[in-house]
């Protein structure tokens, strides 16, 4: 099963908040260090690509619900067979709670999603003719379905370059004071405004990759980090960049 193929790079989403940002919160960096920082990152890896098999805007719905607090691997093994008999809301709600549990029951709190996911195939043939909505605020009001689920999939599925942020995210964005924020929304609405626009779009699987391999939660590991000279974390242990390379593909997990 192949991931569909994404959407190409195209414009913020139109749901993206507008919300101030406050002199407290600045990016350190100017513009145009924001614009090499994203363009070394674009050198690393031209083509960042999410894991979570899917093979239409609704098994990715099902798939990112389906991952909070499991790994991408866990899900793609459960989910494979799954989407072979149920890639549509309509044969999703023919499976029924009972057997749709059965094929997740591999995956933590798989009780609870199950249910999640029955009630949102319900919601999006009662409300939405069995489509996945392209906005941020319909998606929203799928069950299971937060902002994060939504973002991912507004990237993923339909080209729109949203942030989700997750806790690399986070971390990287106030630990370099690239886009500081107290909660992941301010950082996602600082984001947002920040990234240059034809960065936009791959932003956030940089920026997880960059954390999860590299701007490491306990020990970031400066000495391998392409952005060393630009970098102005005062966690920052070294000045002088990592060579520019693109690296082979890593795994991208998808925010949870
Ligand atoms: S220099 Fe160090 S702190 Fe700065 S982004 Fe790179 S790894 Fe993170």
């Amino acid at each position: 099963m192949k991931n569909v193929k994404s959407p190409s790079p195209s414009r913020r989403s139109k749901a993206a908040p507008a919300r101030r940002v406050s002199t407290r919160q600045r990016s350190a960096y100017k513009v145009a260090e924001v614009e090499e920082i994203f363009r070394r990152f674009s050198v690393q890896r031209p083509e960042p690509k999410g894991e979570l098999e899917h093979v239409n805007p609704f098994t990715l719905v099902v798939a990112v619900a389906l991952s909070a607090q499991a790994t991408d691997a866990g899900v793609n093994k459960a989910t494979r067979p799954l989407f072979a008999v149920a890639d549509t809301p309509e044969k999703m709600l023919a499976l029924g709670e009972e057997r749709l549990r059965d094929y997740i029951k591999t995956i933590g709190l798989y009780r609870n999603k199950a249910k999640n996911v029955i009630a949102l195939s319900e919601k999006l043939i009662a409300d939405f003719g069995g489509e996945v909505p392209r906005t941020r605020e319909e998606l929203i009001t799928l069950p299971g379905v937060g902002r994060k689920t939504a973002n991912v999939v507004l990237q993923m599925a339909f080209g729109l370059a949203a942030i989700a942020v997750d806790t690399h995210i986070f971390r990287i964005a106030n630990r370099i004071r690239l886009a500081p924020g107290k909660t992941p929304d301010e950082v996602e609405v600082h984001l947002l405004r920040v990234v240059p626009e034809k960065y936009l779009f791959h932003a956030h699987h940089w920026l997880i990759l960059h954390g999860r391999y590299v701007c490491k939660a306990r020990r970031p590991e400066c000495e391998r980090c392409v952005i060393a000279d630009l970098c102005k974390s005062p966690e920052k242990t070294c000045d002088i960049p990592a060579p520019l390379v693109e690296l082979p593909p890593q795994v991208i997990p998808v925010p949870g």
